[in-house]
């Protein structure tokens, strides 16, 4: 399914997969690579090919977010530099691959990301937020001019991402939520279910306070 926030392009090819953000020539999370078909002909409605796309950023290193960075196959890809250990030896219990009975190759990242760091998107700024819990090296990307959250698996539309798989921490994921909430947001894109299209900040104060709907 193609949803649109804008000119950001949410696809969600199923259940198990990350969702996929497309901005400009940019992928951020790539799903599990199980829906190959599906995905070469949703980008093709799109009026573009898989080969288009020059960076896949991914938020962190679990199969269903990194699984299909083989879909494009021109792309440079990123990660932080806590998981980017998982990408390079394919490691397939970090990366829970194996839980998802999904296969890796081992692969190199072009671009290892830091706290901090500014990353430009088509017309958009982003700054790179660590925010591990989920796991070490977690990722949101922070547009601040649009208030705009792309929070991977920290926080979703109803809820916060699990600290019980590898390198889970409860103790960093509430230093990380805590982080976030201080943000003004408007529009969270996290990396399973829907988006939040308004008052973001509001949103996740709620979901901290457990108050959410
Ligand atoms: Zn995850």
């Amino acid at each position: 399914m193609i949803k649109r926030i804008g000119d950001i392009v949410l696809i969600q090819l199923s259940d198990v997969d990350s969702n996929i953000y497309i901005l400009d020539d940019t992928v951020i999370d790539s799903g599990t690579g199980f829906n190959f078909t599906r995905m070469y002909s949703l980008i093709k409605m799109l009026k573009k090919k898989l080969g288009d796309f020059r960076l896949v950023i991914n938020t962190h290193g679990h199969f269903d977010h990194i699984g299909g960075n083989g879909y494009f196959t021109e792309a440079k890809v990123a990660i932080h530099e806590k998981d980017a250990a998982i990408l390079e030896k394919a490691d397939m219990s970090a990366s829970m691959a194996d839980f998802f009975r999904g296969k890796i190759k081992p692969r190199k990242p072009d671009q290892i990301l830091k706290d901090g760091q500014k990353i430009k998107i088509g017309k958009r700024e982003f700054e790179v937020i660590h925010t591990p819990g989920h796991t070490p090296g977690c990722i949101c990307l922070y547009c601040k001019k649009e208030k705009l959250l792309i929070s991977g698996d920290l926080i979703f539309a109803d809820g916060i991402g699990n600290v019980d798989g590898p390198g889970g921490s409860e103790a960093e994921m509430d230093k990380s939520l805590e982080r976030v909430s201080k943000l003004a947001v408007e529009k969270i894109l996290p990396g399973h279910g829907d988006p939040v299209l308004k008052a973001g900040s509001k949103v996740i104060k709620d979901i901290l306070k457990g108050g959410a709907e």
